[in-house]
C-alpha cells in the first residue's frame, strides 16, 4: 500500500468516526508525506490545523493508521504553505476503483466559488420513506428559489444525507441557472472561524461581503454555532440581510431548531418561520439500492447474500454503510479471496466495534444518567419512579446497540430480568423509528460519549 492509499484509508475511517464537519475543516488538503522509524509525516495546511488535530485527533488518528500498518509509533505534523498537490488522473482512478471514494480525494474537486462538492447531486440521491419529504422540499426549492420555502431547514442524524442533499440543491440551482444564481456552502464551523479571523484582523467588511453578496446560503451543522455569541449575531444578520433579499437559505442540523439548547430564541424563531423537514434511518430497500449504486458506480460487484448481510447489519448510518462497503471491497482486492456472508460478518463486527472505540459500559451509563440529569446508581435501583423508565429503558438500548451486549448480560448488571431487556430494546427501538424528537435524545447521548473517548 503507498503512502497515498494508506490515507484515503484512514481518512476515510477518520470520517466514519467523527462524523462531523470538523472532519472536513480539519483533514481536508492533509496529506501523510513520508514514514520513517515508525515515524508518521502528516502535512496540514495551516498552523490552526496542526494544533487542533495534535491536540484532539492525535491518539485517534494514530490508533487508525495502526490498524492499516503496524509499523507506525507516532506522528509528526507539519505544516506546508504551499497549495495541496494536485492529483493526477492516476491518483484519481486508485481512489475510484479501490478506495473510499469519499474521503481526501474528493476535496480537490471542490468549487472554489460556492465550496459545492459536484459530487453530490439530486440524481445520485437515493429516495425513499425516510427522505421522502426532505427530498421533495429540495425540489421544490429548486423550482422556487427563495421564495416559498424559506429558509429550509433540515435535521437528522449523522450520516444520513444531510449534507449530500443540501449540497445538491446548491449544484442543481447553480446548473439550472447558469452563472445567474450564486449558491454558496458553508459548515457552521468555516463560518465561525471566518468570523474569529475577520474581528482579529478588524475585516468584518470581507465577511459581510462574502455572505451576503450571494443568492443561496447553505450552512451546514448549524448547532455548532448555538452559544458563540459573536457569530450568532453575525449569522442572525447575515441571515435578516439574505431573507429581505428574498434570498434563498438552506440550513441543516443534528436536530429540530427547538432542540438546540444554546440557540438564541431570535433565531430559532426564524427558522422555525420557514420549512423544517427530517431525515430519518434509511430502511431496507434503500439500503439495498444505495449498496448497489455505490457498487455500479464503481463498476464492481459483489454477491446477493454479502449485499444482503451489510444491509442487514448496517441500518442507522448511510457514512457507515458505505465505509463498510470500501473495506469490503479492499479486503477482497488485498486477499485475494471473494467476500462472503461469514467474512463480510466479521468485516463488520471488527468495524463497528472500531466505530465506538474504547467504549464502556460505565461510560455508557454515565452518559446516560447525564444526560437525563440523575445518578447512574438511580439506571439500578429497584426504584418504581416514573421519571426513571426512560433512562432505564435507553440504557438498556445503549448497552445492546452499541456494545452488542448479551441480553442476558445487560440484565445482570442493571439488576432486572432478561425479557425486561428485551422488551425494553425493542420498545425503544420502534421510538427511535417512529418518533423523530427521541431519535435526536438518542443520538445526542451518543455524541457525548464520542465526544469523551
Ligand atoms: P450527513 O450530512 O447527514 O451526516 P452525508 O450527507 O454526509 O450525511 O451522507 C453520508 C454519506 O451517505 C455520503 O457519502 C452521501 O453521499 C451518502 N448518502 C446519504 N444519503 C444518501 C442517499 N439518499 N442516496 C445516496 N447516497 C446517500
Ligand atoms: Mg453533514
Amino acid at each position: 500500500m503507498d503512502l497515498n492509499q494508506l490515507w484515503q484509508l484512514t481518512l476515510g475511517e477518520m470520517e466514519i468516526q467523527l462524523s462531523r464537519a470538523s472532519f472536513a475543516t480539519w483533514l481536508k488538503n492533509s496529506q501523510l508525506v513520508d514514514k520513517r522509524d515508525g515515524i508518521f509525516y502528516i502535512a496540514l495546511p495551516n498552523n490552526f490545523a496542526k494544533e487542533w488535530i495534535e491536540n484532539k485527533y492525535q491518539k485517534n488518528l494514530l490508533g487508525i493508521i495502526r490498524n492499516f500498518d503496524s509499523s507506525a509509533r507516532k506522528l509528526e505534523f507539519l505544516v506546508t504553505n504551499q497549495e495541496p498537490k494536485v492529483l493526477s488522473k492516476k491518483d484519481l482512478e486508485i481512489d475510484f476503483n479501490k478506495l473510499d471514494s469519499q474521503a481526501g480525494l474528493d476535496f480537490a474537486k471542490v468549487d472554489p466559488d460556492t465550496n459545492l462538492n459536484p459530487r453530490y447531486t439530486l440524481d445520485s440521491f437515493i429516495v425513499g420513506s425516510s427522505n421522502e419529504l426532505a427530498h421533495a422540499a429540495a425540489l421544490a426549492i429548486v423550482q422556487d428559489v427563495g421564495i416559498k420555502y424559506n429558509p429550509f431547514f433540515i435535521y437528522g442524524g449523522v450520516g444520513l444525507g444531510k449534507t449530500h442533499l443540501i449540497q445538491a440543491i446548491g449544484n442543481e440551482i447553480k446548473v439550472r441557472h447558469k452563472g445567474k444564481m450564486r449558491p454558496k456552502y458553508v459548515s457552521s464551523e468555516k463560518f465561525t472561524s471566518d468570523v474569529v479571523w475577520a474581528i482579529r484582523n478588524k475585516r468584518m467588511e470581507d465577511i459581510k461581503k462574502k455572505y451576503r453578496d450571494v443568492d443561496v446560503l447553505i450552512i451546514d451543522d448549524i448547532q455548532f454555532i448555538g452559544g458563540k455569541e459573536k457569530t450568532e449575531e453575525e449569522f442572525f444578520h447575515t441571515f435578516n440581510a439574505l431573507y429581505e433579499n428574498n434570498k434563498q437559505i438552506i440550513i441543516s442540523s443534528d436536530r429540530p431548531p427547538q432542540s438546540i439548547p444554546t440557540l438564541e430564541e431570535r433565531l430559532r424563531s426564524r427558522f422555525e418561520g420557514g420549512l423544517t423537514t427530517d431525515i430519518n434511518y434509511p430502511e431496507y430497500e434503500m439500503r439495498i439500492a444505495i449498496i448497489k449504486n455505490r457498487l455500479q458506480a464503481a463498476n464492481r460487484q459483489l454477491s446477493d447474500e454479502v449485499i444482503d448481510t451489510v444491509a442487514n447489519l448496517i441500518k442507522r448510518n448511510i457514512r457507515e454503510l458505505e465505509g463498510v462497503l470500501n473495506k469490503i471491497l479492499f479486503y477482497q482486492d488485498k486477499k485475494g479471496v471473494e467476500v462472503d456472508r461469514k467474512i463480510a460478518q466479521e468485516i463488520i463486527e471488527k468495524s463497528t466495534q472500531n466505530f465506538f472505540g474504547r467504549i464502556s459500559d460505565d461510560q455508557i451509563l454515565k452518559a446516560v444518567a447525564a444526560f437525563y440529569n440523575i445518578e447512574t446508581p438511580d439506571l439500578i435501583t429497584r426504584s418504581r419512579k416514573k421519571e426513571m423508565v426512560e433512562p432505564r429503558q435507553v440504557a438498556m438500548y445503549l448497552l445492546r446497540d452499541i456494545l452488542r451486549m448479551s441480553y442476558p448480560y445487560i440484565g445482570e448488571k442493571l439488576g432486572r430480568d432478561h425479557t425486561t431487556v428485551i422488551h425494553s430494546f425493542e420498545k425503544i427501538n420502534q421510538e427511535i423509528n417512529k418518533n423523530s424528537p427521541f431519535n435526536q435524545k438518542i443520538i445526542m447521548i451518543k455524541e457525548s460519549l464520542h465526544n469523551k473517548s
